[in-house]
């Protein structure tokens, strides 16, 4: 099969040059969509010719408006009957495409189009079909199923598209395929559309096409192999600083960051930039002129986080980018693969990190199916962590600094302090202004621990199944996190300990604590759950006395565990059967354990 389309085939560079019927092109307007992608600017122009294609192309290159689009123009309104049938492997891509059809046919009065799949009721979908619906997006199976009930007729059919047509096959809908092939007049155009080109796929296209235009689009898949595909659960309202953390110790040159709409591209690079970020954001609102300076600032380094829509940053190639971070999971598959697309460029190496809200997990499993690849979770930079890597870099600039002398002065001020601060180490000193340089003032704020808790929180819940709906997810509802730890003598089950990971600590150094001081084996010891600034530790059996007095003299990770029996650390966190001797408002343990 040829690769390329013969040169006397147009391939148009806008939209306008299309000419589309004037309702679909008021379609594409409000769909922000401005120029035709490559599978577009080719398919289009055969299909209005009345050609039959075959279309090579991955996901996410723009197929379902290159058939939707022609397929449209040829639909007469006035004729009640199906005029076009589109066929697909699942039931999500015929809902999708028929979807999408009817977003391009929104400015076509009278023409309607209908999904037809297996798992629901035949009787709304025949209703529809009854009702005079033009277009048809089915799976095969139940396509055949309407033919063989005689609620769909084929005898208008002048337009037939295979989506997807290997993975069909793949499915074992060859049979089906073939009959409603066989089944449709002979005046009809096929398009064909498939991501490979096996030897069935082949037959089917000499067997039904007549004389089929080929047109391969470049393959964006060999990206997708050189991108690590990562995500990690945060709450709603803890994305922008979890955002921020990760741009903090990402060692990407440059990143995306793909948000879903106007106003969040404009409030996450604004909330970026207030950071001290590099930052800019792109969407279709931005005029073309100005997003190109942008794009092209990001292209020479005077940019290094660019926060975009879909629509903005279609086909944005810049090898810079690093790191692309889907700040919201897409609601289609194909445009995460068109989204992390943008990095890996050139054969390098990129990595992708989707943000999932705690009920979002099932759009992450969607997304892992039709990409065929399983994304690892990542836990966000702690503070600590973000702190290291500045500091890090800090260091790492220094020797270069010594070498170009003229210090004299810092010198000075340095004895100076010394001498007026006798008490003062001057490693603390150093350590000191590092802290400060790297923008730590000290104890984290409320905000940050928030987030930590929130992430930790975000974690845990959906194992348990306490995953709402709407609200907040960060606040937990009294009990919500209750255990069912049943009692056993020797005391209460879970015990609260005034070190977090925020202090660097590992479960492996609780567990070593508490058999080590506190005598247990590692089978008393059980479930334990790190917080920024606290731990929660399972011990069924209890602690004695002298255990408990061992323990509270005992140190992890430089600091000392505090152990106690957990009576919850607020009214929103988590809490035990144990007892409550809780006062109030008090937030008992925060403060006073981070400031000694
Ligand atoms: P495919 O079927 O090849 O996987 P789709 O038709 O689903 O791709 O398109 C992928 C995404 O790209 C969709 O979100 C779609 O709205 C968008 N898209 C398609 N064509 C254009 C275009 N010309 N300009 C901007 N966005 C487009
Ligand atoms: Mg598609």
């Amino acid at each position: 099969m040829s690769t390329s389309v013969p040169t006397t085939m147009p391939v148009a560079s806008s939209f306008a040059e299309l000419a589309l019927p004037r309702g679909i092109e008021r379609a594409i307007a409000d769909l922000g969509f401005e120029t035709p992608s490559a599978i577009q600017a080719r398919a289009i122009p055969s299909l209005l010719d009345g050609r039959d294609i075959v279309g090579v192309a991955q996901t996410g290159t723009g197929k379902t408006a290159a058939f939707g689009l022609p397929l449209l123009a040829a639909v007469d309104p006035d004729l009640r009957a199906v005029q076009a049938v589109v066929l697909t492997p699942t039931r999500e891509l015929a809902m999708q495409v028929a979807e999408a059809i009817s977003t391009f046919a929104a400015h076509l009065p009278g023409v309607d189009v209908v999904a037809v799949y297996g798992g629901s009721p035949f009787l709304p979908q025949q209703r529809a079909l009854q009702r005079g619906a033009q277009v048809v997006v089915g799976t095969p199976g139940r396509v055949i199923d309407h033919l063989e009930r005689r609620t769909l007729v084929l005898d208008e059919v002048r337009y037939l598209v295979l989506d997807e047509a290997d993975e069909m096959l793949r499915m074992g809908f060859a049979e089906e395929v073939e009959k409603v092939l066989e089944r449709a007049p002979e005046q009809r155009q096929v398009a064909l559309f498939s991501a490979t080109m096996p030897p069935a796929i082949r037959r089917v296209a000499e067997q039904h096409l007549t004389d089929p235009v080929e047109i391969t689009v470049a393959r964006q898949s060999s990206t997708v192999t050189t991108v690590q595909q990562t995500y990690a659960v945060v709450p709603f309202r803890h994305k922008v600083g979890a955002l921020t953390r990760v741009l903090a110790v990402s060692d990407a040159d440059a990143a995306i960051v793909f948000v879903r709409t106007r106003g969040a591209a404009e409030e996450v690079g604004s909330a970026l930039v207030e950071k001290g970020i590099s930052a800019a954001y792109i969407s279709g609102d931005v005029a073309q002129g100005e997003r190109e300076k942008i794009v092209e600032r990001l292209r020479s380094g005077a940019l290094d986080v660019l926060v975009a829509t879909d629509v903005a940053a279609r086909g944005l190639d810049v090898e810079r980018i690093g790191l692309v971070v889907n700040f919201d999971v897409p609601r289609e598959p194909e445009t995460y693969v068109h989204r992390i697309g943008r990095t890996g460029r050139a054969g390098r190496e990129g990595t992708a990190l989707s943000f999932v809200t705690p009920n979002e997990q099932g759009r992450l499993r969607q997304i892992e199916r039709t990409t065929r690849t399983t994304l690892e979770q990542i836990q966000i930079p702690s503070p600590a962590e973000v702190s290291a890597h500045r500091v890090q870099k800090l260091f790492s600039r220094a020797p270069e600094r010594i070498e170009k002398g003229r210090l004299d002065l810092y010198r000075e001020a340095v004895a100076v302090h010394l001498a007026q601060n006798p008490g003062t180490d001057s490693v603390d000193l150093l350590a000191a202004v590092a802290a400060l340089a790297v923008g730590d003032e000290g104890p984290a704020p409320r905000d940050a621990e928030d987030l930590d808790d929130a992430l930790q929180r975000a974690r845990l819940a959906p194992e348990r199944g306490a995953v709402r709906e709407h609200g907040s997810y960060d606040r937990p509802e009294r009990g919500e996190r209750r255990r069912t730890n049943t009692h056993i003598a020797g005391g209460p089950a879970r015990w609260r300990v005034a070190v977090g990971h925020r202090d660097g600590v590992q479960p492996g150094a609780l567990v070593g604590a508490l058999t080590g001081e506190g005598g247990l084996t590692g089978k008393d010891v059980g479930k334990i759950d790190i917080f920024a600034s606290f731990s929660l530790v399972d011990i069924p059996g209890g602690l004695s006395p002298d255990a408990l007095d061992r323990l509270s003299r005992t140190r992890v990770a430089g600091r000392p565990l505090r152990i106690r029996v957990d009576s919850g650390p607020r009214g929103d966190g988590p809490r035990t059967e144990g007892p409550r001797h809780q006062h109030g408002a008090s937030r008992p343990t925060h403060g006073p354990a981070r400031n000694r």
